[in-house]
């Protein structure tokens, strides 16, 4: 079994009248015209992706529904064709590609008239879909007032799902904070020394920090007051935070 982790089953609207047999049959039969008008090559292997693609239903990278169709025992393509056929289905509108920070480029179904938007676990890369009727009005006032027409807009919520935030330790290693997190320094660990350095730098508990990268790669940069710090990983991990966003009460 191939585990999908990223995936999520849309829910159906209740006056969705069709079937999505039907539905998926519908756009079969206008990619095939959209491709013979074309001259596209290979029609029928591009028709079986589509086919594969339209079961799926789910947020896929590349890789996922390559393994996704050869698993279905069909090992005809490669990434650069499916790369292709996929960028294809965008562009005649029956495929989404979205590009998350911190993430794999995915794919989605483009439901003719369905618009929603995401949020995105930095930690375990979950994707979960929304809709808020309230925040879309709210977004087409607020461009009415800078005179701004808009004619689409993405809305993506970086943080953490429910399950990262409940495996988290109560105060965990400042190393662990996630980018844009605003933490508050519970205690420093570590040598003599290492608390000597943190203080000369203006670190002690009760401190109010925001994490600005933390990318393995580059350095551990924070926000605190109005400077920005640099640490090394020994002193993140010396640091111990609590979580200090203000979100509203949950009712
Ligand atoms: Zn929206
Ligand atoms: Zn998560
Ligand atoms: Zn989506």
């Amino acid at each position: 079994m191939i585990k999908f982790p990223r995936f999520r089953n849309r829910k159906k609207k209740p006056s969705q009248v069709i079937s999505d047999i039907e539905q998926h049959n519908i756009e079969r039969q206008q990619f095939r015209e959209v491709l013979e008008s074309i001259n596209a090559t290979r029609i029928p292997d591009r028709l079986k992706i589509l086919d594969e693609f339209l079961t799926v239903e789910l947020h896929i990278t590349l890789p996922d529904l390559l393994q996704f169709i050869e698993a279905g025992g069909n090992k005809n393509y490669d990434l650069d064709f499916l790369g292709e056929t996929m960028d294809m289905f965008c562009q005649c509108g029956f495929a989404q590609k979205n590009e998350f920070e911190t993430q794999e480029a995915t794919y989605e179904h483009h439901h003719l008239g369905d618009h929603h938007d995401h949020f995105i676990c930095t930690s375990c890369g979950l994707i979960r879909e929304f809709r808020n009727n309230r925040l879309e009005g709210l977004q087409m006032e607020i461009a009415a007032e800078f005179n701004f027409h808009p004619l689409q807009h993405k809305m993506e919520i970086y943080g953490l799902c429910e399950d990262c935030l409940a495996k988290r330790e109560v105060n965990p290693p400042l190393q662990l904070a996630a980018v844009g997190e605003k933490v508050r320094i519970v205690e420093i660990v570590g040598s003599r020394e290492m608390q000597a350095r943190m203080a000369a730098m203006g670190l002690s508990p009760g401190i109010l920090l925001e994490v600005i990268n933390n990318n393995p790669g580059g350095p551990f940069i924070v926000a605190a007051h109005d400077t920005r710090l640099a640490l090394d990983l020994a002193m993140a991990q010396s640091i111990l935070v609590t979580h200090a966003c203000r979100h509203p009460d949950k009712k």
